[in-house]
């Protein structure tokens, strides 16, 4: 067994991965400790969704190099259940789609197995939830995310906006309480609302034992939450790091500096 009790939160180190052997992440260095909310953004082709596939387990992207240690062990060989239950959140997992599933039974089974695996693991034996129970943390979580009641009663996926699909992801990540937050926010059907809901919860959300990771591919999400490191990903790698103004100075110069500079398609 090695030592990992000083190992960083997450480490992902020098991590390069192909898809349909075209070389995509060419040596992603990063490391997040708890508390601290890290924001990847990136012109598009760069990579973004390409890393967020490959930490959530995506076995279309093939890992040729490197690590991603979270405490100190490698998930990459994980399976994306496994990540999840060692208290990583990686987006919200959509099941096939369950006709008639309403929001708090589905969040109540994959709060439940997911609770169960991490007890299980950690020698803890806290029993899982009651109904009642789940219901009352779940009116708590809803009531700190601003959030309806009627929300919990919805047919889960039955005409979601993109708000919605955003409210049940956040929800979700409320009552999974992950050491480790990884948010892909695509850009594809990010409403404003949508961008609020996300931009409220992680703002809520974040704290100082969990470590978040947002990667956004809509710069604008960035003038909601601030977080406390910036990284632009260019060509596969991470090109620049700094804190929230990062995020403000390529808002008024754009990529096209850092491009030159970095002489990266
Ligand atoms: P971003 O999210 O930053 O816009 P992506 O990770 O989506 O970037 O894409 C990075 C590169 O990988 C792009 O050049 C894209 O064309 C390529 N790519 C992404 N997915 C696939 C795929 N399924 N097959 C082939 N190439 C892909
Ligand atoms: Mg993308």
């Amino acid at each position: 067994m090695t030592d990992t009790s000083n190992a960083p939160m997450f480490e992902i180190e020098n991590l390069h991965a192909s898809i349909e052997d075209k070389e995509i992440l060419k040596g992603v260095d990063l490391t997040i400790n708890a508390g601290e909310v890290h924001a990847i953004m990136g012109p598009n082709g760069s990579g973004k969704s390409t890393l967020a596939n490959v930490l959530a387990g995506n076995p279309a992207y093939e890992v040729t190099e490197g690590s991603a240690r979270f405490f100190g062990e490698d998930i990459l060989e994980l399976a994306p259940e496994e990540r999840a239950h060692l208290g990583i959140f990686l987006a919200f997992q959509y099941p096939t789609v369950i006709p008639g599933v309403s929001m708090a039974n589905f969040l109540r089974m994959a709060v439940t197995n997911t609770r169960k695996a991490r007890a299980a693991a950690s020698g803890d034996d806290r029993p899982a939830f009651t109904p009642r129970e789940f219901r009352r943390l779940m009116r708590e979580k809803m009531q700190l995310l601003h959030m309806d009641d009627s929300f919990a009663t919805r047919y889960l996926n039955e005409g979601f906006s993109g708000g919605e699909k955003k409210r049940a992801e956040i929800l979700q990540l409320a009552l999974l309480e992950p050491t480790l937050a990884i948010l892909d926010e695509t850009d594809s059907g990010l409403d404003i609302d949508a961008l609020r809901v996300v931009s409220n919860g992680v703002n809520k959300l974040a704290h100082d034992k969990m470590g978040t990771l947002l990667i956004t591919h809509y710069q604008r999400l960035l003038n909601y939450i601030k977080p406390d490191y910036v990284h632009i990903m260019m060509g596969g790698r991470i090109v620049q790091s700094g804190g929230p103004e990062l995020a403000l100075e390529l808002e008024s110069q754009g990529y096209e500096k850092l491009r030159a500079n970095f002489a990266v398609a």
